[in-house]
């Protein structure tokens, strides 16, 4: 399901109480905007938005100057903000004020045009036309790293929670806030000190020209939008993308074509190449390290925040992108500490950069496709043929969906058929006609967070029911929502369409009647499976492929073929001294994100012990 699409993604923050911290916040995330920014209308200053501070006179040339935005309907309520505001940041800041969505719009596209920057926005809930939180959803595609604050009376408190799953909201600030110094100052303090802190300058961005049913496009996508790589999405049809690739020299036969914020021009990059153009490392800086994480998910990243705070030089090798499973749900409700949920985006952005703090190498688009024991030493072999040593190893590589067999599939993928969360596909789904293969929580949360883009969407269930499968708070949540409907009983058991996928045929198991319906998008979650065969003959697993750790491996009361220690393995430890797992490609792993991660702090402890006694 779609998570850090490029129209931002759902982004819990922590409602009501404290604002984030300073550095909390995470680099602008992917703004694809399909087109140069919007214009800002007459070119005049917009109506019913003044600016105070010290303006900058225009054609000034100076140094932007960072802008505090509010917008209030009620005239009085506004200038009330406004003068609150000034008082405090007009030194410092431009504070612009609107009375409606629409002026504050125009005024933010002026500012963008101008190459101003907007650190927070305040909105009031209650407007007319637009309201506020329609206004902040629009506002995130003009300044997708400004601070978002919804202002709210007591009792809209319902609609600013809601909010913090659709626009990501920052903080609700009820009304009245007086005194200010009390309950609006912190508020808009720690919102500066966290757009301060997170990288809020213009990025120069990478462009993607593509076409929405070439497979490659929404994989490059993916790529960018998964490691939070800024792009902005060119349609080939439209004409700013026709002058891209006319100024790239590309005829538009192969696609997509990116073009790098230095220029470059690639045509159809493979994951690697883009990585490297992109400015994500995927070369390790040393040849020897004390531990080599494989796998940069949930029980990954806990792995390489823990090895390197803790003094390892740690290194992190991920296929695709950091995040694995979980940076792929929209929102994850049960992680301890994150009473409103948070999406996996958020989880794996602020993870990622607790790694990166600590000083873990964290390399992307690297497939690790061999493990070598040589002596004390343990080698990582990757696709291209080179490699990294260690002295010890921990695998985090976790599970990778199960592919549907129906014919016409295979051939559909990335055109129409999408596995998992593909978290560019949301924006697509608008207006759609969505259908969902699967009946466990992932598939159920997809539906949820679909049925706010599409038209429809269609839970296809093998089962008789979801109960057996699904969360209780799911199946109450999808029943309330009347645009999901769900079909038990039903497989899918073929796919046909031209350049992009157009009909399904599904099969009524209990009936034996089949059905052809149309279909532009289809969502896969039909279970997932280790892909450990490149461990085969080195480390030994079960026989669905999980890898066996500790107790397990001598479960029948031999210790494993090979082990030279003159002690049992340590309890995540494989049938390799010194390889460790972690997650869920452990066999009998929980398969939670919170266990993943405990599991990589756990595996970090039993290396230290290793290490201190191999
Ligand atoms: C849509 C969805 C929603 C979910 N919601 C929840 C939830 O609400 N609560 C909850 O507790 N759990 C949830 N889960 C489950 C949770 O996400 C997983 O249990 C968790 O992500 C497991 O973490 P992991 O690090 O072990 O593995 P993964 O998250 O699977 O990460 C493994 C990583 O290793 C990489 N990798 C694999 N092989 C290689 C290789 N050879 N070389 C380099 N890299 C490799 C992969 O690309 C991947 O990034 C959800 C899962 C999904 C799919």
């Amino acid at each position: 399901m779609p998570v850090t699409g490029p129209d931002g993604p759902p982004r819990p923050a922590e409602s009501g109480g404290p604002p984030r911290a300073a550095g909390s916040g995470g680099p602008p995330r992917p703004a694809e905007s399909g087109g140069p920014p919007r214009a800002a209308g007459s070119g005049g200053p917009p109506r019913a938005a003044e600016s105070g501070g010290m303006p900058r006179p225009a054609g000034s040339g100076g140094p932007p100057r960072t802008a505090i935005v509010t917008v209030d309907d009620d005239p009085g309520v506004s200038r009330a903000v406004a003068r609150d505001l000034r008082r405090r940041y007009g030194e410092t800041h431009r504070i612009i004020r609107a009375e409606s969505g629409g002026a504050a719009l125009d005024a933010l596209s002026q500012l963008k045009l101008r190459g101003d920057l907007v650190a927070v926005i305040l909105a009031d809930y209650r407007m007319p036309q637009m309201n506020g939180i329609e206004f902040l959803e629009r506002a995130m595609d003009v300044y997708p790293g400004a601070r978002r604050v919804l202002l709210t009376a007591y009792a809209d408190t319902g609609a600013a929670i809601d909010a913090i799953n659709i626009i990501d909201l920052d903080h609700y600030l009820l009304k009245p806030w007086d005194p200010p110094e009390e309950k609006l100052y912190p508020v808009v303090d720690a919102m500066l000190e966290a757009w301060l802190a997170s990288d809020h300058r213009p990025v120069p961005e990478t462009k993607v020209v593509g076409h929405r049913w070439s497979a490659r496009s929404s994989g490059v996508r993916e790529f960018l939008a998964r490691n939070q790589v800024p792009y902005r999405w060119y349609s080939a049809d439209e004409p700013e993308g026709r002058r891209l690739l006319a100024a790239a020299g590309s005829d538009g036969r192969a696609l997509p074509v990116v073009i790098t914020a230095d220029g470059e021009v690639l045509v159809e990059p493979a994951d690697a190449e883009l990585a490297g153009k992109v400015g994500l490392a995927t070369t390790p800086s040393k040849d020897f390290y004390d531990l080599i994480v494989i796998g940069g998910g949930p029980a990954g990243l806990g792995a390489a925040v823990y090895g390197a705070s803790e003094g390892l030089r740690t290194v992190l090798v991920e296929r695709t992108a950091t995040g694995g499973q979980a940076g792929q749900s929209s929102r994850i409700e049960n992680y301890l500490g994150f009473p409103d949920g948070v999406s996996g985006a958020q989880l794996t952005d602020r993870a990622r950069r607790q790694a990166a703090r600590f000083g873990a190498e964290v390399l992307t688009a690297r497939d690790v496709v061999g493990l070598e024991v040589n002596g004390s030493a343990r080698g990582v072999r990757f696709a291209d043929g080179s490699r990294v040593d260690a002295h010890t190893v921990i695998l985090a590589t976790g599970v990778s969906y199960r592919q549907l067999a129906a014919p016409g599939v295979a051939e559909l993928t990335g055109r129409g058929v999408f596995y998992g969360s593909t978290l560019t596909e949301a924006a697509a789904c608008a207006g759609q006609d969505v259908f969902i293969v699967g009946g466990a929580n992932s598939a159920g949360q997809a539906a949820v967070y679909l049925s706010r883009h599409a038209r429809s969407v269609t839970l296809l269930v093998r089962g008789p029911s979801l109960e057996a499968s699904m969360s209780y708070y799911l199946i109450q949540q999808i029943a309330g929502i009347p645009s999901i409907s769900v079909r038990t009983c039903t497989d899918v058991v073929a796919a046909d369409g031209g350049d992009h996928l157009e009909r399904l045929t599904l099969r009524d198991s209990v009936a034996g009647t089949t059905q052809t319906v149309h279909a532009q998008l289809l969502f896969v979650f039909i279970g997932a499976a280790p892909l450990t065969d490149w461990l085969d003959g080195v480390v030994a697993r079960d026989e669905r492929g999980f890898v066996l750790a500790g107790p397990d491996l001598s479960a029948d009361g031999h210790l494993p073929a090979g082990w030279w220690p003159d002690r049992p393995p340590y309890h995540l430890e494989t049938s390799v001294p010194g390889v460790f797992v972690a997650g869920d490609a452990r066999a009998e792993s929980a398969k939670r994100v919170a266990s993943a991660v405990g599991e990589g702090a756990m595996a970090v402890m039993l290396v230290h012990r290793y290490l201190e006694k191999p």
